[in-house]
């Protein structure tokens, strides 16, 4: 059995979580903490440098010899592993995350697009085997996309490519923290399904806590908490349908905190994309479910840093 590990980390706006990760997907020494990303940017990086420190000693008393680490993190990340933008981490903007790891960790490091982890994670060790081309869609805080295009990653010029989120399906719509206005994420975020909710006009929002909430209500038969989800379930399909036009794609994979609410988007997503999309593309667009939770972006990013070490 192998010894090596990586140290798979995903970086995101209110949490980094992090593992050790073997070649052949085994993951162990799971740790998870807050993220602060109000504070100054040399404090935020000691909390990570620290982090990853603390998994390379759990490795070292484990017996297992650590290659480096892969960080997926919330924010466009160029191939070189500079953050070129990140809305939700912005004290990261324009930070050379990857080399700054390198350097205080003296190990090799990988850095990339959180959503574009998840996607490389689900096609190594998740539902996304079963596709050569299709698109994962992460939907929790926001609504991320990776595009796997024939067993590749596609990630584009600078590692801005996969933004599904921020494709507008409201000409006049809310206004969004990328600039724009209208964007997916606007109403099938966790935030956006809750304001889907607040507009349609119900009083019971201030009883809500969460999304999860507001799922609970809708399976018990709430009609306002249904439409909020029939209404991200319809942009939703109405992005899909685009997507499926455009890439004619295997599969869609819907994973993130969110995708638990699958069953209740699902009706209307499909109607839309029904009414939408080619029929010839649609028949055969498979819809699927993340069988690897929370998991995928730490596999996704420890399996990439050790594809580039193998191939240097
Ligand atoms: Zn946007």
């Amino acid at each position: 059995m192998t010894k090596a590990v990586a140290i798979g980390i995903d970086l995101g706006g209110t949490n980094c979580r992090g593992a050790l990760v073997s070649q052949n997907g085994q993951v162990s020494g799971w740790r998870s903490v807050e993220t602060d990303s109000t504070t100054d940017l040399a404090v935020f990086l000691k909390g990570l440098t620290d982090f990853c420190q603390e998994l390379r000693t759990a490795a070292i008393e484990m017996g297992l010899d650590v290659v480096g680490v892969g960080c997926g993190a919330a924010g466009v990340v160029d191939p070189s592993g500079q953050v070129r933008s990140a809305p939700n981490l912005q004290l990261l903007n324009n930070f050379d995350l990857q080399n700054h790891l390198q350097q205080e960790l003296d190990s090799a490091a990988l850095v990339i697009n959180d959503a574009n982890a998840i996607a490389w994670g689900e096609f190594r060790y998740g539902g996304g085997q079963a596709f050569d081309s299709f698109l994962t869609i992460t939907l929790g805080t926001g609504v991320g996309g990776g595009l796997i295009l024939h067993r590749q990653l596609w990630q584009g010029k600078c590692g801005g490519a996969g933004e599904i989120g921020h494709l507008a399906v409201e000409v006049e719509g809310r206004p969004c923290g990328c600039g724009s206005h209208g964007c997916l994420e606007q109403y099938a975020s966790g935030q956006g399904i809750l304001r889907n909710f607040q507009e349609l006009g119900s009083d019971k929002l201030g009883k809500i806590l969460d999304t999860f909430g507001l799922a609970d209500l809708a399976r018990h038969g709430d009609p306002l908490a249904q439409r909020a989800f029939d209404l991200a379930g319809r942009y939703l399909g109405q992005v899909i349908a685009g997507v499926a036009n455009l890439l004619n794609l295997e599969g869609v994979l819907f994973a993130g905190g969110l995708s638990g609410c699958f069953d209740l988007l699902q009706p209307s997503l499909e109607q839309e994309l029904a009414q939408r999309a080619f029929a010839v593309n649609r028949q055969q667009l498979h819809l699927v479910r993340s069988c690897l939770d929370d998991r995928a972006g730490i596999l996704g990013a420890a399996s990439l840093l050790f594809d580039r070490l193998e191939h240097r």
